[in-house]
């Protein structure tokens, strides 16, 4: 797989995941592959797709088939804000690599055409489009743009963020811009594309911040929260129209050239801090959220709306619980 330089597909790891340790999981496999195969495209994101595994006697084979359906992406048009680098960018090849037509955004163009070059070699329609998302007709015009370039939306993902850390003027009006009213008009300019296609699936990038008291990065806190409560409000508002809305919250993501590997270098002893906090031992991975956004975006996901998926490595359960974790049991 090229996200993750591993050669193995997106979809037969997570194929391979479900049915390692299964009786029938080799068997099961096989008939994914060939179900895979035959198969040009799937029942829409967010639409209903009953599994018909409820009771003993058929479950293997409908299980190995609705597994090999539901992580196709071919054919789907996929929109991700926020694209030419880190998780944005995992995100968009990772759908690309699964079949789906990709239109990414970002400010700077040349990091945007290098990405727009190796989505293309994916196969699929990609459309880029240089824009800065604190303006505020950018993102119904990228989305727009989008929609007629891909010719249709199912899947969203509002990535992109101001990163408002000081709480000043500045940083408080790059929260707002970006991480929240550009998913806002974004995500308003998709609706009525994918009500009227009879579903889809929308995807707000968080934080763990949005869940916790940070007073180093006041505004960047109160934003990613701000999307945790629209995500919820969303899904319920947008399930009688088929369109399923979930949030990702990473905890702290490390990728050359990213926030993290900058700290490193401009504060050890942040980077350092943050190291052990983080229960796993290590920082996460662009591709670790990807792989979340592939199965929230898929009908793996089917009945999972307005929530918000931690992907952390244990990050902000040890920083909630605390010193009190290592007392002895009372
Ligand atoms: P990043 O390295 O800063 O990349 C962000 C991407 O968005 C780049 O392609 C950037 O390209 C683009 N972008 C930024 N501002 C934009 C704007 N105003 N208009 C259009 N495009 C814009 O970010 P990341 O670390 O991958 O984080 C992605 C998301 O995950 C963000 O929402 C972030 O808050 C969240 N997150 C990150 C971490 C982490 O540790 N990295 C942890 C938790 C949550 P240009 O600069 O060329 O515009």
């Amino acid at each position: 797989m090229a996200a993750s330089g591993t050669g193995v597909s997106w979809k037969a790891r997570l194929r391979c995941a479900l049915l390692r340790g299964t009786p029938q999981g080799l068997q099961g496999a096989g008939r994914c592959a060939s179900v895979d195969a035959a198969k040009s495209g799937h029942s829409r994101p967010g639409a209903d797709n009953p599994i018909h595994s409820h009771s003993p006697g058929n479950s293997s084979v409908s299980f190995a088939r609705v597994c090999a359906m539901q992580i196709s992406f071919r054919g789907k048009k996929v929109v991700v804000t926020g694209a030419s680098r880190g998780i944005g960018w995992s995100i968009a090849l990772a759908f690309a690599t699964e079949g789906a037509d990709v239109a990414i955004c970002a400010r700077g163009a040349q990091g945007l055409e290098a990405a727009e070059v190796e989505l293309r070699r994916h196969g699929g329609a990609v459309f880029a489009m240089p824009c800065d998302l604190a303006e505020a007709s950018a993102p119904a015009s990228f989305v727009a743009g989008a929609v007629k370039a891909l010719d249709g939306i199912d899947i969203l993902v509002n990535n992109a963020s101001g990163i408002g850390m000081r709480d000043d003027e500045s940083g408080w009006r790059a929260g707002i811009d970006v991480d929240l009213m550009a998913t806002v008009r974004a995500t308003q300019t998709a609706i009525p594309f994918m009500e009227k296609a009879g579903g889809g699936v929308i995807i707000n990038i968080s934080s763990i911040s949005g869940f916790r008291a940070v007073p180093r990065t006041l505004p960047y806190a109160a934003v990613k929260a701000a999307l945790i409560n629209y995500t919820m409000g969303q899904g319920l508002a947008l399930a009688p129209k088929r369109i399923r809305v979930n949030a990702i919250a990473p905890g702290s993501i490390e990728f050359p050239g990213g926030v993290w590997d900058n700290r490193k270098a401009s504060d050890p002893q942040l980077y350092q801090r943050t190291l052990d906090g983080i229960p796993w031992g290590r920082f996460g991975t662009p591709e670790e959220i990807a792989r979340v956004a592939l199965f929230l975006a898929s009908e793996m996901g089917s009945w999972v709306t307005g929530q918000t998926i931690v992907v952390d490595g244990g990050q902000l359960l040890a920083s909630r619980t605390g010193p009190s974790a290592t007392l002895p049991a009372s």
